[in-house]
Protein backbone atom coordinates (compact mmCIF):
# COMPACT_ATOMS: atom_id res chain seq x y z
CA UNK A 1 0.00 0.00 0.00
CA UNK A 2 1.02 3.64 -0.53
CA UNK A 3 1.62 6.32 1.74
CA UNK A 4 -1.57 7.73 2.35
CA UNK A 5 -1.43 12.11 1.20
CA UNK A 6 -3.04 13.74 4.08
CA UNK A 7 -1.29 15.50 6.64
CA UNK A 8 -0.49 13.67 9.66
CA UNK A 9 -3.30 13.65 12.15
CA UNK A 10 -2.88 14.69 15.70
CA UNK A 11 -4.47 12.41 18.42
CA UNK A 12 -4.33 14.12 22.37
CA UNK A 13 -1.48 16.60 20.94
CA UNK A 14 0.59 13.72 19.37
CA UNK A 15 1.19 13.17 15.41
CA UNK A 16 1.89 10.46 13.71
CA UNK A 17 2.26 8.36 10.52
CA UNK A 18 -0.56 6.10 8.98
CA UNK A 19 2.03 3.51 8.17
CA UNK A 20 3.71 3.37 11.55
CA UNK A 21 0.64 3.12 13.59
CA UNK A 22 -0.48 0.34 10.65
CA UNK A 23 2.95 -1.58 12.02
CA UNK A 24 2.38 -1.23 15.88
CA UNK A 25 -1.21 -2.62 15.48
CA UNK A 26 -0.26 -5.16 13.10
CA UNK A 27 2.88 -6.06 15.82
CA UNK A 28 0.29 -6.34 18.15
CA UNK A 29 0.89 -3.11 20.24
CA UNK A 30 -2.00 -2.44 22.19
CA UNK A 31 -1.49 1.64 22.90
CA UNK A 32 -1.40 1.83 19.20
CA UNK A 33 -4.51 -0.31 18.71
CA UNK A 34 -6.17 2.24 21.31
CA UNK A 35 -5.02 4.76 19.15
CA UNK A 36 -6.29 3.43 16.04
CA UNK A 37 -9.88 2.91 17.42
CA UNK A 38 -9.67 6.46 18.96
CA UNK A 39 -9.59 7.65 15.32
CA UNK A 40 -12.28 5.19 13.85
CA UNK A 41 -14.21 6.66 16.74
CA UNK A 42 -13.81 10.23 16.14
CA UNK A 43 -16.37 12.26 14.86
CA UNK A 44 -13.36 14.74 13.18
CA UNK A 45 -13.60 14.89 9.34
CA UNK A 46 -9.63 15.07 9.52
CA UNK A 47 -9.69 11.95 11.90
CA UNK A 48 -12.43 9.50 10.15
CA UNK A 49 -10.19 10.23 6.70
CA UNK A 50 -7.24 8.59 8.45
CA UNK A 51 -9.13 5.79 9.89
CA UNK A 52 -10.04 5.44 6.27
CA UNK A 53 -6.65 5.56 5.15
CA UNK A 54 -5.65 3.14 8.10
CA UNK A 55 -8.18 0.38 8.00
CA UNK A 56 -7.31 0.39 3.95
CA UNK A 57 -3.85 -0.18 5.38
CA UNK A 58 -4.57 -2.64 7.23
CA UNK A 59 -7.52 -4.62 4.66
CA UNK A 60 -5.36 -7.23 3.98
CA UNK A 61 -4.40 -8.26 7.63
CA UNK A 62 -8.17 -8.25 8.60
CA UNK A 63 -10.86 -10.99 8.42
CA UNK A 64 -8.62 -13.20 10.56
CA UNK A 65 -10.85 -13.82 14.07
CA UNK A 66 -13.85 -16.03 14.43
CA UNK A 67 -16.30 -13.50 15.23
CA UNK A 68 -19.11 -14.44 17.60
CA UNK A 69 -22.00 -12.23 18.73
CA UNK A 70 -23.34 -12.32 22.18
CA UNK A 71 -27.03 -10.94 22.73
CA UNK A 72 -29.21 -11.45 26.23
CA UNK A 73 -31.61 -9.24 28.17
CA UNK A 74 -29.81 -6.88 31.43
CA UNK A 75 -28.94 -9.38 34.06
CA UNK A 76 -28.85 -12.81 31.89
CA UNK A 77 -24.90 -12.76 32.93
CA UNK A 78 -23.73 -11.62 29.29
CA UNK A 79 -20.60 -9.78 31.41
CA UNK A 80 -20.09 -12.84 33.86
CA UNK A 81 -20.01 -15.34 30.78
CA UNK A 82 -17.75 -13.59 28.52
CA UNK A 83 -15.73 -12.78 31.28
CA UNK A 84 -15.39 -16.66 32.38
CA UNK A 85 -15.46 -17.66 28.72
CA UNK A 86 -12.85 -15.42 27.34
CA UNK A 87 -10.38 -16.75 30.09
CA UNK A 88 -11.32 -20.38 28.89
CA UNK A 89 -10.08 -19.24 25.50
CA UNK A 90 -7.06 -17.45 26.61
CA UNK A 91 -5.76 -20.68 28.93
CA UNK A 92 -6.28 -22.72 25.84
CA UNK A 93 -3.78 -19.80 23.36
CA UNK A 94 -5.88 -17.58 22.17
CA UNK A 95 -6.11 -14.04 21.77
CA UNK A 96 -9.67 -12.73 23.09
CA UNK A 97 -11.41 -8.61 22.05
CA UNK A 98 -14.30 -7.84 23.44
CA UNK A 99 -16.37 -5.04 22.06
CA UNK A 100 -20.19 -3.75 22.58
CA UNK A 101 -22.44 -2.34 20.40
CA UNK A 102 -24.83 -0.12 22.71
CA UNK A 103 -26.93 3.02 21.22
CA UNK A 104 -28.87 3.36 23.96
CA UNK A 105 -25.57 4.89 25.55
CA UNK A 106 -25.85 7.69 23.10
CA UNK A 107 -29.94 8.46 23.75
CA UNK A 108 -29.89 8.20 27.76
CA UNK A 109 -26.56 9.69 28.53
CA UNK A 110 -26.30 6.35 30.38
CA UNK A 111 -25.37 3.08 28.69
CA UNK A 112 -27.50 -0.23 29.29
CA UNK A 113 -24.56 -1.94 28.87
CA UNK A 114 -23.19 -0.03 32.06
CA UNK A 115 -20.41 2.54 32.40
CA UNK A 116 -19.09 0.24 35.40
CA UNK A 117 -15.79 -1.61 34.52
CA UNK A 118 -17.46 -5.78 33.09
CA UNK A 119 -15.20 -8.42 32.59
CA UNK A 120 -13.04 -7.45 35.04
CA UNK A 121 -11.08 -10.39 35.34
CA UNK A 122 -10.55 -10.61 31.67
CA UNK A 123 -9.60 -6.99 31.13
CA UNK A 124 -6.37 -7.84 33.30
CA UNK A 125 -5.28 -10.59 30.83
CA UNK A 126 -2.44 -9.63 28.53
CA UNK A 127 -3.99 -11.68 25.51
CA UNK A 128 -7.18 -10.01 25.93
CA UNK A 129 -8.79 -6.58 24.78
CA UNK A 130 -12.30 -4.91 26.50
CA UNK A 131 -13.58 -2.43 24.49
CA UNK A 132 -16.86 -0.63 25.67
CA UNK A 133 -19.44 0.62 23.02
CA UNK A 134 -18.81 4.26 21.09
CA UNK A 135 -20.78 6.06 23.22
CA UNK A 136 -21.80 8.42 19.96
CA UNK A 137 -23.96 8.03 16.57
CA UNK A 138 -27.13 6.23 15.92
CA UNK A 139 -27.12 2.09 15.94
CA UNK A 140 -25.64 2.56 12.33
CA UNK A 141 -23.43 5.16 13.41
CA UNK A 142 -22.05 2.72 16.45
CA UNK A 143 -21.93 -0.69 14.16
CA UNK A 144 -19.81 1.08 11.89
CA UNK A 145 -17.08 1.92 14.49
CA UNK A 146 -17.44 -1.17 15.84
CA UNK A 147 -17.38 -3.19 12.53
CA UNK A 148 -14.18 -1.09 11.73
CA UNK A 149 -13.11 -1.68 15.48
CA UNK A 150 -13.46 -5.48 14.76
CA UNK A 151 -10.99 -4.81 11.46
CA UNK A 152 -8.07 -3.16 13.61
CA UNK A 153 -8.79 -6.03 16.73
CA UNK A 154 -8.22 -8.59 13.77
CA UNK A 155 -4.73 -6.85 12.06
CA UNK A 156 -3.36 -6.78 15.84
CA UNK A 157 -3.42 -10.67 15.90
CA UNK A 158 -6.39 -11.02 17.99
CA UNK A 159 -8.58 -14.22 16.43
CA UNK A 160 -11.46 -14.62 18.68
CA UNK A 161 -13.65 -10.75 18.32
CA UNK A 162 -16.85 -11.59 21.01
CA UNK A 163 -19.60 -8.05 20.41
CA UNK A 164 -21.39 -8.12 22.78
CA UNK A 165 -25.58 -6.47 22.42
CA UNK A 166 -28.14 -5.85 24.77
CA UNK A 167 -31.44 -6.83 22.47
CA UNK A 168 -32.88 -3.30 21.92
CA UNK A 169 -34.41 -2.27 18.92
CA UNK A 170 -32.64 -3.29 16.17
CA UNK A 171 -29.04 -3.56 18.20
CA UNK A 172 -29.02 -7.30 17.75
CA UNK A 173 -30.37 -7.96 14.00
CA UNK A 174 -27.23 -5.57 13.32
CA UNK A 175 -24.56 -7.80 15.35
CA UNK A 176 -25.64 -10.78 14.09
CA UNK A 177 -24.54 -8.97 10.47
CA UNK A 178 -21.42 -8.64 11.61
CA UNK A 179 -20.14 -11.61 13.29
CA UNK A 180 -19.85 -15.28 11.91
CA UNK A 181 -22.14 -16.69 14.80
CA UNK A 182 -24.78 -15.42 16.81
CA UNK A 183 -25.59 -16.88 20.73
CA UNK A 184 -28.40 -15.64 22.91
CA UNK A 185 -28.27 -16.18 26.25
CA UNK A 186 -31.50 -16.76 28.31
CA UNK A 187 -32.49 -17.13 31.67
CA UNK A 188 -34.03 -20.75 33.00
CA UNK A 189 -37.59 -19.86 33.81
CA UNK A 190 -41.28 -21.54 33.22
CA UNK A 191 -42.88 -21.86 30.11
CA UNK A 192 -44.57 -18.67 30.16
CA UNK A 193 -41.24 -16.88 29.91
CA UNK A 194 -41.28 -18.52 25.63
CA UNK A 195 -43.48 -15.72 25.11
CA UNK A 196 -41.80 -13.14 26.37
CA UNK A 197 -38.36 -13.47 24.28
CA UNK A 198 -38.75 -11.51 21.40
CA UNK A 199 -39.58 -14.32 18.50
CA UNK A 200 -37.42 -12.15 16.08
CA UNK A 201 -34.01 -12.97 18.23
CA UNK A 202 -34.86 -16.62 18.68
CA UNK A 203 -34.84 -16.63 14.84
CA UNK A 204 -31.19 -15.14 13.93
CA UNK A 205 -29.73 -17.41 16.81
CA UNK A 206 -27.12 -19.79 15.71
CA UNK A 207 -27.11 -21.12 19.42
CA UNK A 208 -29.01 -20.81 22.72
CA UNK A 209 -27.93 -21.29 25.67
CA UNK A 210 -29.50 -21.16 29.20
CA UNK A 211 -27.40 -19.75 31.57
CA UNK A 212 -27.55 -19.64 35.61
CA UNK A 213 -27.84 -23.24 35.38
CA UNK A 214 -26.30 -23.76 38.87
CA UNK A 215 -26.91 -24.65 42.38
CA UNK A 216 -31.30 -24.67 42.53
CA UNK A 217 -31.98 -22.89 39.23
CA UNK A 218 -29.86 -26.38 37.15
CA UNK A 219 -33.68 -28.66 37.09
CA UNK A 220 -35.53 -25.34 35.72
CA UNK A 221 -32.64 -24.36 33.38
CA UNK A 222 -32.84 -28.22 31.43
CA UNK A 223 -36.79 -27.48 31.83
CA UNK A 224 -36.48 -24.68 29.94
CA UNK A 225 -33.61 -26.07 27.40
CA UNK A 226 -36.22 -28.94 26.49
CA UNK A 227 -39.04 -26.25 26.12
CA UNK A 228 -36.62 -23.72 23.59
CA UNK A 229 -35.89 -27.07 21.63
CA UNK A 230 -39.56 -27.26 21.34
CA UNK A 231 -40.38 -24.21 20.57
CA UNK A 232 -36.84 -24.14 17.88
CA UNK A 233 -38.19 -27.11 15.60
CA UNK A 234 -41.42 -25.38 14.58
CA UNK A 235 -39.07 -22.46 12.98
CA UNK A 236 -37.06 -22.39 10.13
CA UNK A 237 -33.66 -22.92 10.71
CA UNK A 238 -31.31 -20.01 9.80
CA UNK A 239 -29.32 -21.97 8.22
CA UNK A 240 -29.87 -25.54 6.12
CA UNK A 241 -27.71 -27.67 7.35
CA UNK A 242 -27.69 -25.86 10.59
CA UNK A 243 -30.18 -26.90 13.28
CA UNK A 244 -29.45 -24.27 16.56
CA UNK A 245 -28.63 -26.10 20.03
CA UNK A 246 -29.95 -25.24 23.15
CA UNK A 247 -27.21 -26.02 25.53
CA UNK A 248 -27.73 -25.01 29.42
CA UNK A 249 -24.03 -23.02 30.84
CA UNK A 250 -23.41 -21.50 34.45
CA UNK A 251 -20.69 -18.27 33.25
CA UNK A 252 -20.65 -18.08 37.04
CA UNK A 253 -19.66 -21.56 37.72
CA UNK A 254 -17.62 -21.73 34.65
CA UNK A 255 -19.87 -24.61 33.38
CA UNK A 256 -20.83 -25.96 29.78
CA UNK A 257 -18.94 -23.22 28.36
CA UNK A 258 -16.64 -25.92 26.91
CA UNK A 259 -19.36 -27.18 25.31
CA UNK A 260 -20.20 -24.24 24.31
CA UNK A 261 -16.92 -23.68 22.51
CA UNK A 262 -17.19 -26.91 20.91
CA UNK A 263 -20.86 -25.74 19.15
CA UNK A 264 -19.03 -22.61 17.77
CA UNK A 265 -16.19 -24.43 16.33
CA UNK A 266 -18.78 -27.43 14.76
CA UNK A 267 -20.70 -24.64 13.69
CA UNK A 268 -17.53 -23.15 11.77
CA UNK A 269 -16.37 -26.57 10.81
CA UNK A 270 -19.26 -27.22 9.14
CA UNK A 271 -20.42 -23.71 7.09
CA UNK A 272 -17.04 -24.15 6.15
CA UNK A 273 -16.94 -27.35 4.41
CA UNK A 274 -19.73 -26.47 2.51
CA UNK A 275 -18.58 -22.33 1.57
CA UNK A 276 -21.42 -20.91 3.74
CA UNK A 277 -19.02 -19.87 5.95
CA UNK A 278 -17.18 -17.13 3.52
CA UNK A 279 -19.92 -17.05 1.68
CA UNK A 280 -21.86 -15.05 4.58
CA UNK A 281 -19.01 -13.18 5.33
CA UNK A 282 -18.91 -11.96 1.80
CA UNK A 283 -22.87 -10.66 1.65
CA UNK A 284 -22.51 -9.27 5.13
CA UNK A 285 -19.48 -7.30 3.27
CA UNK A 286 -21.74 -5.88 0.55
CA UNK A 287 -25.13 -5.03 2.95
CA UNK A 288 -22.23 -3.15 4.91
CA UNK A 289 -21.13 -1.03 1.83
CA UNK A 290 -24.53 -0.76 1.00
CA UNK A 291 -25.32 0.58 4.28
CA UNK A 292 -22.07 2.83 4.12
CA UNK A 293 -23.03 4.30 0.79
CA UNK A 294 -26.71 5.11 2.48
CA UNK A 295 -25.16 6.82 5.31
CA UNK A 296 -22.81 8.72 2.49
CA UNK A 297 -25.55 9.54 0.27
CA UNK A 298 -27.80 11.11 3.17
CA UNK A 299 -24.43 12.87 4.45
CA UNK A 300 -23.84 14.46 0.89
CA UNK A 301 -27.73 16.07 0.74
CA UNK A 302 -27.42 17.09 4.19
CA UNK A 303 -24.26 18.50 3.90
CA UNK A 304 -25.88 20.60 0.90
CA UNK A 305 -27.10 24.09 1.72
CA UNK A 306 -29.63 24.49 -0.72
CA UNK A 307 -30.74 21.08 -0.61
CA UNK A 308 -30.86 21.13 3.28
CA UNK A 309 -33.41 23.93 3.47
CA UNK A 310 -35.83 22.42 1.01
CA UNK A 311 -35.74 19.57 2.80
CA UNK A 312 -36.42 21.19 5.77
CA UNK A 313 -39.55 22.86 3.86
CA UNK A 314 -40.07 19.57 2.23
CA UNK A 315 -40.67 18.65 5.82
CA UNK A 316 -43.03 21.19 7.07
CA UNK A 317 -45.14 20.83 3.51
CA UNK A 318 -45.69 16.99 4.76
CA UNK A 319 -46.28 17.54 8.19
CA UNK A 320 -49.01 19.99 7.48
CA UNK A 321 -50.52 18.08 4.70
CA UNK A 322 -49.79 20.39 2.16
CA UNK A 323 -48.02 17.61 0.16
CA UNK A 324 -47.86 14.16 -0.13
CA UNK A 325 -44.59 12.68 0.88
CA UNK A 326 -43.97 11.06 -2.42
CA UNK A 327 -44.62 14.00 -4.25
CA UNK A 328 -42.18 16.01 -1.87
CA UNK A 329 -39.26 12.74 -2.88
CA UNK A 330 -39.80 13.58 -6.34
CA UNK A 331 -38.98 17.54 -6.02
CA UNK A 332 -36.56 16.84 -3.68
CA UNK A 333 -34.69 14.37 -6.51
CA UNK A 334 -35.53 16.55 -8.88
CA UNK A 335 -33.43 19.18 -7.18
CA UNK A 336 -30.83 16.70 -6.19
CA UNK A 337 -29.74 16.00 -9.71
CA UNK A 338 -29.98 19.58 -10.77
CA UNK A 339 -27.37 20.19 -8.22
CA UNK A 340 -25.41 17.06 -8.77
CA UNK A 341 -25.95 16.31 -12.26
CA UNK A 342 -26.82 13.08 -12.28
CA UNK A 343 -28.75 11.40 -15.49
CA UNK A 344 -31.38 8.99 -15.09
CA UNK A 345 -31.48 6.37 -17.79
CA UNK A 346 -34.99 5.35 -18.93
CA UNK A 347 -34.69 2.59 -16.45
CA UNK A 348 -34.96 4.84 -13.07
CA UNK A 349 -37.79 6.39 -10.82
CA UNK A 350 -39.96 8.13 -13.30
CA UNK A 351 -38.70 11.65 -14.31
CA UNK A 352 -42.03 13.25 -14.87
CA UNK A 353 -42.97 16.53 -13.12
CA UNK A 354 -44.48 15.94 -9.81
CA UNK A 355 -48.06 16.60 -8.88
CA UNK A 356 -48.71 20.34 -8.07
CA UNK A 357 -50.19 20.43 -4.55
CA UNK A 358 -51.35 24.02 -3.49
CA UNK A 359 -48.05 24.24 -1.32
CA UNK A 360 -46.36 27.21 -2.42
CA UNK A 361 -43.44 26.70 -0.59
P1 LIG B 1 -25.41 -8.78 32.20
O1 LIG B 1 -26.21 -7.58 32.58
O2 LIG B 1 -26.10 -9.62 31.20
O3 LIG B 1 -24.01 -8.45 31.79
O4 LIG B 1 -25.31 -9.69 33.53
P2 LIG B 1 -24.15 -9.83 34.60
O5 LIG B 1 -23.03 -10.66 34.08
O6 LIG B 1 -23.80 -8.48 35.14
O7 LIG B 1 -24.88 -10.69 35.72
C1 LIG B 1 -26.02 -10.25 36.41
C2 LIG B 1 -26.11 -10.95 37.75
O8 LIG B 1 -26.30 -12.37 37.53
C3 LIG B 1 -24.87 -10.83 38.60
O9 LIG B 1 -25.26 -10.71 39.94
C4 LIG B 1 -24.13 -12.12 38.37
O10 LIG B 1 -23.33 -12.52 39.44
C5 LIG B 1 -25.29 -13.10 38.18
N1 LIG B 1 -24.88 -14.22 37.31
C6 LIG B 1 -24.32 -14.13 36.09
N2 LIG B 1 -24.08 -15.36 35.59
C7 LIG B 1 -24.53 -16.25 36.52
C8 LIG B 1 -24.58 -17.68 36.58
O11 LIG B 1 -24.15 -18.41 35.68
N3 LIG B 1 -25.15 -18.24 37.70
C9 LIG B 1 -25.64 -17.48 38.72
N4 LIG B 1 -26.16 -18.11 39.75
N5 LIG B 1 -25.59 -16.13 38.68
C10 LIG B 1 -25.06 -15.52 37.61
Amino acid sequence: MTSPTFARPQIAGRSFNINELADGIRAGKRALLARGITLVESTNPRHQEAASALLQELLADTGGAHRIGITGVPGVGKSTTIDQFGINLIEAGHRVAVLAVDPTSTRSGGSILGDKTRMNRLALQEHAFVRPSPTSGTLGGVARKTRETMALAEAAGFDIVIVETVGVGQSEVTVADMVDIFLVLLLPGGGDELQGIKKGIIEIADILAINKADGENRDRAERSAAEYRTALHLLTPTHATWQPPVLTISGLANEGLDKLWEQISEHRDRLTAEGAFEERRREQAVRWMHDMLNDALKSLLTGNPSIRTALHEAEQAVRSGHQAPSAAVIDLMKLVRDQHGVEEDASGTPTSPSPKTENTQ
